[in-house]
């Protein structure tokens, strides 16, 4: 892999690894020329209060469509770029225009939603992660508070103690931190007592088949039970039926996003969508 061995290192391997490496390094030659044209776009999905119907935040999911190869799915390239060390100058790009994003809308006249970005285990682990959202705050003129970072369990599990440090600092920043994909790691309750999150966002695999597997709405109803213990808000994510919302209600779920209410869908879009064209 690309930052692994030297360039030179290839002589050594089978055809069939040459091929792959070689795919890698193309790869990583089309998300640098990405990065340099601006080829990456933001898209939005609404996060919806499961009582009140109100639209509470927005969660940004990158695109890319790819001039010849056409859409490029994020679980695609975002390993590949986690690999190769882009994935420090992609998380940044992302940050900095969502928060670019959010004060175009409150320009607008619009009113301030708060903006959830997934960031990689990667960008967590570095020591100036902290520190690089601070600045970019700070040069796009965006208000902390509506700031919102989500990290998987995973992530945090493999460096605990500086992890935290990590989290602590953004926390202190005024910075809201969110677990994503809840129920698919280490799934340890332990540490949602350690960690200084705000949310916790149960994967969308227990919501998805919650009507056909029982077993399904009995761990979501034990998820929501023990995140409120800890004070956590709870979202639950990949809702694509009203009865799967109907059973979230009941079970006091706070928070929704799935194509039920809205596909990730690009700013114009979501303007349209939230604001209809008048600013509120
Ligand atoms: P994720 O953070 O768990 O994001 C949720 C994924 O579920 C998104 O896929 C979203 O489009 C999709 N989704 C939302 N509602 C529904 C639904 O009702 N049904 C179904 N079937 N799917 C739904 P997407 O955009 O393809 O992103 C996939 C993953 O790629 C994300 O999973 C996240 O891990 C990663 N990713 C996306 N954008 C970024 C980014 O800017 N930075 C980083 N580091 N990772 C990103
Ligand atoms: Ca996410
Ligand atoms: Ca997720
Ligand atoms: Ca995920």
């Amino acid at each position: 892999y690309c930052k692994v061995n030297g360039r030179n290192s290839r002589l050594f391997y089978t055809p069939k690894m040459n091929k792959m490496y070689n795919d890698i390094l193309l790869m990583e030659g089309e998300i640098r020329k990405a990065l340099y044209h601006n080829d990456f776009e933001l898209y939005y999905q609404p996060q919806i209060n499961v009582h009140t119907g109100e639209v509470i935040g927005l969660e940004a999911l990158i695109r890319w469509y790819h001039k010849e190869k056409g859409y490029i799915p994020p679980s695609e390239f975002i390993p590949l770029a986690e690999e190769c060390g882009l994935i420090t100058q992609i998380g940044e790009w992302v940050i900095r225009k969502a928060c670019n994003q959010h004060v175009i809308w409150i320009e607008k006249g619009f009113k301030p939603i708060r903006i959830a970005v997934n960031v990689s285990a990667i960008e967590l682990q570095r020591f100036d992660f902290a520190n690089k959202v601070a600045v970019i705050m700070e040069e796009t003129n965006m208000d902390p508070a509506y700031l919102e970072l989500e990290i998987t369990e995973n992530s945090v599990m493999r460096n605990t103690e500086d992890c935290i440090k990590t989290m602590n600092a953004l926390r202190d920043m005024g910075v809201s931190l969110s677990i994503d994909d809840f129920g698919t790691g280490y799934s340890s309750f332990g540490y949602l007592r350690k960690f200084p999150i705000n949310f916790l966002k149960i994967d969308q695999s227990f919501v998805k088949n919650v009507l056909a597997e029982s077993s399904n709405a009995e761990i979501i109803k034990a998820m929501i039970q023990l995140a409120h213990t800890f004070g956590l808000k709870v979202v639950a994510e990949g809702v694509e039926e009203q009865e799967v919302l109907d059973l979230l209600q009941k079970q006091q779920c706070d928070y929704y996003q799935g194509y039920f209410f809205s596909k990730p869908i690009p700013p114009d879009k979501l303007e349209q969508l939230l604001f209809g064209s008048q600013p509120v």
